[in-house]
């Protein structure tokens, strides 16, 4: 008998309102006893798929996870729900360890996760035996392919769990998609008999752009940055250490919060920039492809390249990091003729055998493909993952503004010809000097002005003729030498259009920087950028306290709500996507306030809690006494009596007494920080309490 159903339990716990996707089907698969396997891509909800079965059913759910940090950050956010969880794993001290195991002999937990190899341990396998184990979930479960970059050799050993526990479901869940790894999954877990439930990889939040680099790719990631996610978190990739060090500080001085991250860090610097990821709003890390695996962040709501990835699965995976919680994010690239030469070069000099280099070459020619094409980007990425997709998706830079193309079949045939007639061996800039005639002492040196196309291409731009190398390149008509100077020459495929046979078009570049439309739903929803801002602050304080990462309290895509529908009971708060149970009893009173605070209209209405704290401080009980009494934070208290004062219910004065001296000297610091009170709290050194200069604000506004 089931005292809960997956729906009143996704309802309670999680304040969601119904499943997504096949959600609903996967969970019943599981509840009911049998095995799945779950295709889901990133953000798609694979998480709920085991974590309802595991409150639904009877006993402990056993949570495989590769990673620690995961680990951690799930059974966090678990905990703010309400949920019984706790993780077993070499972060923990012997006594910790004991403790947990003590709560699992005592039935207290509903999920455990733990990592592969302590499951592995027989002690744990034992242990497991004397439990009410409801089911394995295998995250992750990719890890056991030898053929991917994850691979961890003890998951291939979770066999052992379908012999040991023969009775007991088990649900394995991975975002990676091809048919390869999916049926490695299979044999290597023992999930013959499993149901497979395989969703589309398309993540239709993200927007794709990919642009063709003219001038500096910084100042063209920067423009992007500020004109569409100002104060929000993003990740830059870059190639080298180096580069991600000079970005990083290069944004920074721009008057960013960008950190570095790469494996040339110390681990405790690595860990902090990571930590300060997680938590605050709006940090950008630059990174090199080290950071990433485990980040679980929701609220990502850029991933931007300033190199090409190697692979468009490595492009895909890199991109997933953005818009996990569903909201509109974007995929930013630029791009150049050096990235291209780069990895052109860096693939045929690699020591690899024949075969795996014949491999790398068509995944980088699919990569460059993907940059050149001028058609929807996210009809051909699904489509190298053998998805379909019948329409153009709208989303992406492509569908967008479609790039212009021109006949370019004579420009190449003079870019080619070119190449031929000075021996193929010189690099771009070189053959185009000798094209737009160039008087250079280098030229004449190597008798170039004599040869044939000599100044023969004055008609395009230094840049444009950079741009058709490119492509011609991106397209394998030209090769670069393996010796790393950047020389050139022809392949087979350069023929037919050299002969005439064949014509080409190529991208036009996009001369005028076009201002990015807004991806960012943030901005462009929120009238109200202080009750925006007001309610990340809430959000930024109650986490703080607890020390976890601010998007543990609520999604950036549950404070829209907030401001879209302005509830203003509990009650109405509770119907909010994502205020479950728990929530509401924890943060509840301190959103309404916020809400009444800043909130359109509602100044005139009236928050019985509010009008307690009020009667409360009139019969001269002090704010701390207040808190104790009503079993609610200092901070939420100041909340009520910062509302009240803005309502005119009660003076400053009946707060706290402050001198004039003091006073202006608050109101100086508030002046100066644009009435946020985290940088005046600052500039006045901790000297008055936030709650003092959160009432001191509202005094002020209430005069005008
Ligand atoms: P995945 O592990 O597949 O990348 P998650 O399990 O982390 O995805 O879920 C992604 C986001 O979607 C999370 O923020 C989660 O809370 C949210 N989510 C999942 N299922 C639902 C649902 N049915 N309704 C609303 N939000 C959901
Ligand atoms: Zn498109």
């Amino acid at each position: 008998m089931l005292t809960n159903t997956p729906l009143s339990t996704l309802q309670s716990t999680f304040g969601y309102d119904h499943f997504r996707g096949q959600q609903a089907e996967i969970i019943d698969q599981v509840v009911h006893g049998g095995d799945a396997l779950v295709l889901m891509p990133t953000g798609g909800g694979k998480s709920l798929c085991y974590q309802i079965p595991a409150l639904v059913r009877e006993g402990v759910a056993i949570v495989v996870s590769p990673l620690i940090a995961l680990m951690q950050d799930q059974v966090a956010a678990l905990r703010q729900n309400g949920v019984a969880a706790a993780y077993l794993n070499s972060s923990l001290s012997r006594d910790e360890a004991y403790r947990i195991e003590q709560q699992l002999m005592a039935g207290e937990l509903k999920l455990l996760y733990v990592a592969p190899e302590r499951l592995l341990l027989p002690r744990t396998l034992s242990l497991l035996e004397q439990l009410n184990v409801s089911l394995f979930a295998i995250d992750e479960a990719h890890c056991v392919s030898q053929w991917g970059h994850d691979f961890r050799p003890e998951y291939v050993q979770l066999s052992v769990l379908h012999e040991r526990f023969p009775n007991i479901p088990r649900i394995a869940l991975t975002a990676t998609a091809d048919e390869t790894t999916r049926r490695e999954i299979i044999d290597r877990l023992a999930l013959h008999d499993a149901k497979c439930f395989i969703s589309g990889f398309d993540r239709p939040n993200i927007r794709y752009q990919i642009q063709e680099q003219s001038g500096n790719a910084r100042e063209a990631l920067f423009r992007f940055i500020q004109n569409n996610h100002e104060g929000e978190a993003g990740v830059v990739y870059c190639l080298s250490r180096k580069k991600v060090d000079e970005t990083a500080a290069w944004l920074a001085q721009k008057g960013l919060k960008a950190l570095p991250y790469h494996a040339g860090m110390s681990q405790q610097e690595r860990q902090l920039n990571q930590e300060r990821f997680l938590r605050d709003d709006g940090i950008i890390i630059v990174a090199t492809i080290a950071f990433g695996m485990g980040i679980d962040k929701p609220d990502v709501r850029f991933v931007a390249h300033l190199n090409l990835p190697k692979s468009i699965e490595a492009y895909y995976q890199e991109t997933g990091r953005a818009g996990r919680d569903g909201l509109p994010a974007d995929a930013w690239m630029s791009y150049g003729l050096q990235d291209v030469i780069t990895l052109r070069q860096m693939q045929e000099s690699s020591e690899a055998n024949e075969q795996h280099k014949r491999i790398e070459r068509h995944k980088l020619d699919a990569m460059l493909g993907l940059c050149e094409i001028t058609a929807c980007r996210r009809q051909a990425l699904l489509r190298y993952f053998g998805d379909t997709m019948e329409q153009p998706c709208g989303n992406c830079d492509n569908c967008l503004t479609p790039p212009e193309t021109w006949d370019a079949t004579v420009a190449a045939q003079k870019a080619l010809s070119c190449v031929h007639r000075t021996g193929q061996r010189f690099g771009v800039n070189h053959l185009i000097d000798v094209l737009r005639g160039s008087e250079q002492e280098r030229i004449k040196q190597f008798g170039h002005d004599k040869v044939s196309t000599y100044g023969i291409g004055k008609e395009l731009s230094n840049n444009e003729w950079r741009g058709v190398y490119r492509q011609l390149i991106a397209r394998g008509l030209l090769s670069v030498d393996i010796e790393g100077f950047g020389g050139l020459h022809l392949t087979e495929s350069a023929r037919p259009v050299l002969k005439g046979e064949q014509t080409l078009h190529l991208r036009k570049l996009r001369t005028s920087e076009k201002r990015e439309r807004k991806a960012s739903p943030q901005m462009a929803n929120v009238q109200n950028k202080a009750l925006w801002n007001a309610l990340r602050e809430c959000r930024k304080r109650l986490a703080d306290e607890q020390g976890i990462p601010a998007y543990m309290i609520f999604h950036d895509a549950t404070l829209m709500e907030m401001m879209e529908r302005q509830p203003q009971t509990l009650e109405q708060l509770s119907r909010i996507s994502g205020v479950g149970e728990r929530k509401l009893e924890a943060y509840g009173d301190a959103f309404l306030d916020t809400l009444c605070e800043y909130g359109g209209e509602l100044h005139t209405r009236s928050s019985d809690t509010v009008h307690e704290t009020i009667d409360l401080l009139a019969m001269g009980i002090s704010v701390l006494e207040i808190a104790k009494q009503r079993d609610l934070t200092v901070t939420t208290i100041y909340n009520h009596l910062a509302t009240a004062i803005s309502r005119a219910e009660i003076d400053l004065e009946d707060v706290v007494q402050l001198d004039a001296k003091a006073l202006q000297q608050i109101h100086f610091a508030l002046e100066q920080a644009d009435n946020k009170l985290k940088p005046a709290y600052e500039s006045l050194d901790g000297l008055y309490d936030y709650g003092i200069l959160q009432c001191v604000r509202a005094s002020t506004s209430n005069e005008v």
